[in-house]
Parts: structure tokens; C-alpha cells; sequence
């Protein structure tokens, strides 16, 4: 199972965004780390299970398959202060994903079905299935 928090997992078009994402928010005193890039169908099968068929909160609604991170568009991140990652600042993440939007990435804090403040994703226009059938953003 691969669950990569590496930026160089995900498409170059992607890191670009995201590294100048993380510089941005770095500009204005708020420190991201990253918490997931790419991940494999199986470890995203892995991740759906958890709050269903295993403990834990539910935290994707995509199966293996139906996430963007597995097209390697999609990363997540955590604001931290003093060493502690900060979940619950929601006037914080609105800012975070005011300065991903300023980059073209899409927030999945906008999203009305499945809110993920930690979501940003760049699939430039083209669907999963396009994606699926390898497309790349541009
Ligand atoms: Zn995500």
C-alpha cells in the first residue's frame, strides 16, 4: 500500500501549485505540513473502510478508484503551531484555502457533500474519467 506524503508524487503541474501554495501560507506565518499525496487503490480502499468496517472517524467517501489523489492531483494539509497540528480553526482554514485558490487549486472546503478543509486538488477541467484514462492537467 503506498500513502505518499511526498510532493514529488504528485504531477509536476501539481507540485508546482502546491509548493507555492505551502511558500504562500509560510509568507503569512502559517506553517503546512502535508499529511497525504498519492496513494494507491489499495490504500485508498484502506482509508474508506475506516468508520465503516474498521474503527475510526470516516474521513473519504471515495473508494479505490474515486479518489483524485490516487490521479496524483490531490494532496492534503495541516496548519501547525508549536510542533501541534490545528484541526479546528476554521477561520485559519478558510484563509489557507483562500491562498490554494489564489494558485488555481481547487479547496475541498467549498465542496457542499463532503467538506474536507484539507483537500486541495488541481485536475485542470478534466474529469476522473479522462484522468482514469491518463490525461494530464495543464
Ligand atoms: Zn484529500
Amino acid at each position: 500500500m503506498i500513502n505518499s506524503r511526498r510532493l514529488e508524487d504528485l504531477l509536476p503541474v501539481v507540485q508546482a501549485k502546491a509548493e507555492k501554495m505551502i511558500a504562500a501560507a509560510r509568507a503569512e506565518d502559517i506553517d503546512l505540513i502535508v499529511t497525504s499525496t498519492y496513494r494507491d487503490h489499495a490504500s485508498q480502499n484502506a482509508l474508506y473502510a475506516q468508520g465503516r468496517t474498521k474503527p475510526g472517524k470516516v474521513v473519504t467517501n471515495a473508494k479505490g478508484g474515486q479518489s483524485w489523489h490516487q490521479f496524483r492531483v490531490a494532496f492534503d494539509v495541516v496548519p501547525v503551531r508549536a510542533g501541534k497540528a490545528i484541526w479546528n480553526d476554521t477561520a485559519l482554514w478558510k484563509r489557507i484555502g483562500a491562498i490554494g485558490k489564489k494558485f488555481g487549486l481547487e479547496w475541498a472546503g467549498d465542496w457542499k457533500t463532503f467538506k474536507e478543509y484539507p483537500h486541495f486538488q488541481y485536475r485542470g477541467g478534466l474529469t476522473m474519467r479522462e484522468l482514469a484514462q491518463g490525461a494530464e492537467p495543464k
